[in-house]
């Protein structure tokens, strides 16, 4: 399947789109992921992106049309990819569109996962992640602690908050989303490929998206 995941920080993007994973051999691809890896390895993108991801700023265009004009050529995109959290504004559609005329690559759907802002500020608020870049397991202090407190059960590094999910980072975050990323509803509604989906788990959005692409 080819598709974008829409929806605001802490919609669960990153969770369904794992879900989504396991159907077909799709790829996720999460530009976020793909950042905090390049931050972490210290690479000139890495370097370029940092202060803007702290401040809980997009990062430029350029930088984001660059990583994902490679990405998406990649051989394993060739069996299907979940866009997660990209695109992130109208440029980066509209540059999405081009590119994928040019690799005559049509999307299958653009699933809008609909939460409410109170319980996405919940949610972020508690969630934390694994340190290791390889591993990002996702957990929850309320509903889904690791086992050993600030151990990751999977690989067992570090499980911590992120820097851009303190409140003042998370408010800014939705309000950017509010103003540079809701308006993707509309332009994807215009090109005929939404789906808007208000299902409170992870797996009723996986279903609503494979029914809509069973047709
Ligand atoms: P995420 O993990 O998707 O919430 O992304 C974390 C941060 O990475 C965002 O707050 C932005 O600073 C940056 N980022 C990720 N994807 C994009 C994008 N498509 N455009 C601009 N900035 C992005």
């Amino acid at each position: 399947m080819r598709l974008i995941l829409l929806g605001a920080p802490g919609a669960g993007k990153g969770t369904v789109a794992k879900l989504l994973t396991q159907v077909d051999g799709s790829v996720q691809i999460s530009t976020g992921d793909i950042l905090r890896g390049a931050v972490q390895a210290g690479t000139e993108l890495g370097k370029q992106a940092d202060a803007y991801m702290k401040a809980g700023d997009l990062v430029p265009d350029s930088l984001i049309m660059g990583i994902m004009e490679t990405r998406l050529q990649e051989p394993d995109c060739a069996q299907g990819f979940l866009l997660d959290g990209f695109p992130r504004t109208i440029p980066q559609a509209e540059a999405l569109k081009t590119l994928l005329g040019k690799l005559s690559i049509k999307l299958d759907v653009v699933a809008n996962i609909d939460v409410p802002r109170e319980e996405i500020l919940n949610r972020l608020t508690t969630r934390r992640t694994c340190a290791n870049t390889a591993c990002q397991a996702i957990y929850n202090v309320r509903s889904q602690p690791p086992k050993v407190e600030g151990i990751c059960d999977k690989c067992g590094s570090p499980v911590v908050q992120r820097a851009d999910e303190t409140e003042e980072a998370i408010s800014k975050r939705l309000d950017i989303y509010n103003e540079k990323t809701a308006p993707l509803v509309d332009f994807y509604r215009a090109e005929g490929l939404l789906l808007t989906i208000n299902s409170p788990s992870s797996e009723g959005v996986v279903n609503a998206i494979r029914e809509r692409i069973a047709g």
